[in-house]
């Protein structure tokens, strides 16, 4: 399946919520879903009632859009999930929360999602010393994320680093002024930006 390429706030109007998916843009009063909160397309304004089997679905497509992973790889992920010790659900989250284009966007090192996975792709980081340009890759705690020493004077970092007022949360630790993040430790679904069901993620795929 390919990369959705089209409008992104008809995203967050689809699933009702905002998603983050557009920098800045999102905590102003541009945000499209402040101006439109109801489903893009004709029918949008409908208030049509969802099937379980329609809620489980919404809630999967909702977590795999707000950290922009394609069908196959999320299906990977929570096989991946189920076969790890604890809950398939906590263990989800925990992954995608991991993974290495999130990092970058908690640490503030881009502006959104979509923004770091095309930083990282880019080759603007290394992980633990060594070049890092693979989005999906699953961080672990003790990683240490520098932006490249090449990559700092652009004009895109020294941007970010001058205004970085993001507040990294409990489990990543960033030192702007010297261009680096850690982890510190597993993120716990707290730390998460909105509101997830993730019960229903695993009911979706355990039919
Ligand atoms: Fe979603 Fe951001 Fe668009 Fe608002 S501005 S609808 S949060 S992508």
């Amino acid at each position: 399946m390919a990369r959705y390429t089209g409008p992104v706030c008809r995203i967050c109007r689809r699933e009702g919520l905002k998603l983050y998916l557009k920098g800045d843009r999102c905590y102003s009063d541009k945000c499209g879903i402040g101006r439109r909160n109801y489903a893009p397309g004709q029918h949008g304004q409908n208030n049509k009632k969802l099937t379980n089997h329609g809620i489980q679905l919404r809630e999967k497509q909702k977590v795999r859009k707000y950290y922009g992973v394609l069908e196959g790889q999320f299906h990977e992920y929570f096989n991946m999930a189920e076969k790890m010790s604890g809950k398939a659900g906590d263990n989800l989250l925990k992954l995608l929360e991991l993974r290495f284009d999130n990092v970058i966007y908690r640490l503030g090192f881009a502006s959104s999602r979509p923004e770091a996975r095309q930083l990282v792709v880019h080759g603007h980081f290394t992980v633990n010393g060594k070049k890092a340009d693979i989005p999906s890759m699953v961080l672990s705690a003790g990683d240490v994320i520098e932006i490249k020493e090449k990559s700092q004077s652009s004009a895109k970092f020294k941007e970010l680093i001058e205004n970085h007022k993001k507040t990294a949360p409990q489990w990543l630790q960033v030192d702007p002024d010297n261009f680096t993040g850690r982890v510190i430790a597993e993120p716990a679904k707290e730390d998460i930006e909105i509101p997830i069901e993730e019960h229903l993620i695993v009911e979706w795929y355990s039919k």
